[in-house]
């Protein structure tokens, strides 16, 4: 490629919002066969709320307050959603000891002499935290919504869900089938739980999900699918996606996300639309026409 009509793409992408690190990157990423959106922060807002809870015993306040002085130590999307909802309510927090992140999973603290799990159902089970039927049930019907369902629980079994909602980027829908549109193979990967994911996908017009990826996998799942002969587009925000955003033919990465991301990426999408995705692509497309 002559390097005066590649400055070219990148002047236009500039204009876009689309940062391009580098004269190369639009040129690399002209055979792209597959686009690969992380889920949170990225196809979806990343703001989540806590939308639903529910308790085999005992009242909501209080599996709420236990939960939540857990996750004060956390800074995950799904730890704000639970502190945030404790605060609203007015409830007050007692202080924790021994806080632990298991990444990917969730959190444990000791509140009140009590050693308190919350998170991936995984999590607990690894504990022997017995989970009733009637909780599992309502696990379920919150996954099935596309909420992510968090568990929390202590003394041998779990005592509540909490359904953390998030919501879709609005142009997200149209950007997929946009994407489709150009022929390209779009998936979903994330470490939120196959219910839940395959909801949220589905509500996006994904068809292809990856879910329960642990943070260290993610790159491992990108350099699956280029063994099997995909040339792929990792689309992401946070420090868990850096790794992948590398190893993708073409990394792009949200503009509001993390540092770490920004830094592995092709492409940073200023704006933190996902517009950006189908114009990086399609500019790569036309530059190469006006090259060759
Ligand atoms: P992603 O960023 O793709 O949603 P993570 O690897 O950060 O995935 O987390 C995967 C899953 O682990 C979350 O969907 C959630 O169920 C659980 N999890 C992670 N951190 C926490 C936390 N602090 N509290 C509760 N659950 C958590
Ligand atoms: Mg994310």
């Amino acid at each position: 490629a002559t390097p005066t009509a590649i400055m070219v793409g990148t002047g236009r992408a500039a204009h876009l919002g689309i940062l391009v690190k580098g004269a190369e990157v639009l040129e690399g990423s002209k055979k792209i066969t597959t686009v690969v959106f992380d889920k949170t922060g990225t196809l979806t807002r990343g703001q989540m709320q806590l939308a639903e809870t529910a308790t085999a015993d005992g009242s909501e306040p209080d599996m709420l307050r236990m939960a939540a002085a857990v996750e004060s130590g956390s800074e995950h999307p799904v730890a704000a959603a639970i502190t945030t909802a404790a605060h609203e309510r007015g409830l007050d927090l007692p202080a924790v000891a021994e806080f632990t992140n298991v990444a990917g999973h969730g959190v444990r603290a000791e509140v009140e002499g009590t050693v308190v799990h919350v998170g991936r159902q995984e999590l607990l089970d690894q504990q022997q935290l017995h989970l009733p039927e009637q909780l599992a049930a309502r696990a379920a019907d919150m996954e099935a919504q596309g909420y992510t369902a968090v568990y929390a629980g202590w003394d041998g079994h779990v005592h509540g869900v909490l359904g953390v909602a998030d919501t879709l980027k609005d142009e997200a829908t149209a950007v997929v089938r946009h994407l489709h549109g150009m022929g390209l193979e779009v998936a979903m990967i994330t470490g939120d739980n196959q219910q839940t994911a395959e909801a949220v996908a589905a509500q996006a017009g994904i068809d292809r999900v990856l879910a329960e990826v642990l943070p260290t996998d993610k790159v491992t799942e990108v350099r699956r699918l280029q063994d099997e002969g995909r040339v792929v587009a990792m689309v992401g925000d946070g420090v868990n996606d850096a790794p992948a955003l590398v190893q993708a033919n073409l990394g792009i990465a949200i503009g509001t996300g993390t540092d770490v991301a920004i830094e592995s990426s092709d492409i940073t999408l200023m704006s933190g639309q996902l517009d950006g995705v189908t114009h990086a692509i399609q500019l790569s497309r036309k530059t190469l026409r006006t090259i060759y």
